[in-house]
């Protein structure tokens, strides 16, 4: 994060789920879940500025001068960002406002929690620029008001993540990898994918106590092993996309290819660069492929000193 005064920049990173169970439905409608969530080197940039009053919000996709596309990310108070400066103002009653302005670069409704970081990432923020001197377990707090991934993204790093997604536990930083990630041209529905989840799941469950042993361990091995995530059946079924990318990149030497979240992002690890590169740029090469990154993890904490 670069403070300035009244200015400031902020890194907010992408997620991937390593792992991810859902335990059942609970009378409000809300999932039980248990999912191991690790930050990736992928990030929007956020740029808050203290005004007079009022928040105002723009977006564009990073790299171009234009407003992002229409109808994906909403650039007014539908906007996460936007909730999250509201919220603020209003619980702490502050008068002056703040100029958001969002540079996109995390794939809308992916499964990469690009909306909820972007909330935390103004949580995050506008406690420094206003000097509200709030814990990150109060800012984790708040967020769960405006979604269960907004705890989570404003803590980053290795966690497993329980109850609705806002219990969490820290884990050990996860080993270094190559991380290859693609999302194809196609939206998925969060809503759609829990509303199927059941029908064709054959009584899978990913091994989320193996993972969090595996990473406690710093065995990538076993993280490998215990990679898995029961929404992608119903994704996969809807969008065949997910199943040939997952494929593709095992061909190309992923030791494990997985969809994030509940989709359409397929992540794949690796643990030589050469085998990366190459396939990222096989992917780049063909249709159906949408954006494509070569990253790795990142521990925010770190990264910010
Ligand atoms: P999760 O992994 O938490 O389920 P996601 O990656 O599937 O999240 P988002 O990128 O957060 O999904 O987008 C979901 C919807 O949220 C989008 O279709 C968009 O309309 C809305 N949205 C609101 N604010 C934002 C934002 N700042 N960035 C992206 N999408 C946003």
């Amino acid at each position: 994060m670069r403070a300035g005064g009244i200015k400031m920049e902020i890194k907010a990173y992408a997620k991937i789920n390593l792992g991810l169970d859902v335990l059942g439905c609970r009378p409000d409608g809300y999932h039980e879940v248990r999912m191991i969530m690790q930050t990736v080197d992928l990030y929007d940039t956020v740029s808050l500025e203290k005004t007079e009053g009022g928040i105002t919000l723009t977006v564009t996709l990073l790299g171009k001068e234009e407003a992002y596309p229409a109808g994906i990310v909403p650039d007014n108070e539908e906007n996460l960002a936007y909730k999250a400066a509201k919220l603020i103002k209003d619980t702490y009653e502050i008068e002056e406002g703040v100029r958001i302005h969002l540079q996109k670069r995390i794939p809308a409704a992916a499964g990469m929690a690009g909306g909820s970081t972007d909330a935390a990432a103004v949580l995050r923020g506008m406690n420094r620029l206003f000097g509200l001197k709030l814990s990150t377990g109060e800012l984790e707090r708040l967020g769960v008001r405006l979604g269960a991934d907004v705890p989570y993204c404003v803590r980053g790093g290795t966690a497993l993540a329980e109850g609705i997604g806002e219990k969490l536990t820290a884990l050990r930083e996860a080993p270094d990898c190559f991380l290859l990630i693609a999302k194809p041209e196609v939206s998925v529905s969060t809503r759609y994918v829990y509303e199927h989840l059941g029908e064709d799941t054959a009584g899978y469950r990913p091994d989320i106590d193996g993972m969090k042993k595996a990473i406690e361990e710093g065995s990538l091995d076993g993280i490998l092993r215990c990679m898995g995530n029961v929404l992608q059946s119903v994704t996969e079924r809807e969008y065949p996309v997910i199943g040939r990318l997952k494929e593709q990149m095992e061909a190309a030497g992923a030791k494990k290819a997985l969809m994030s979240g509940s989709g359409p992002t397929v992540f794949g690890i690796f643990t030589e660069e050469e085998k990366a590169r190459k396939a990222c740029e096989t992917l780049q090469a063909e249709n159906g492929a949408g954006q494509i990154f070569l990253t790795g993890f990142i521990s925010p904490e770190k990264e910010e000193g």
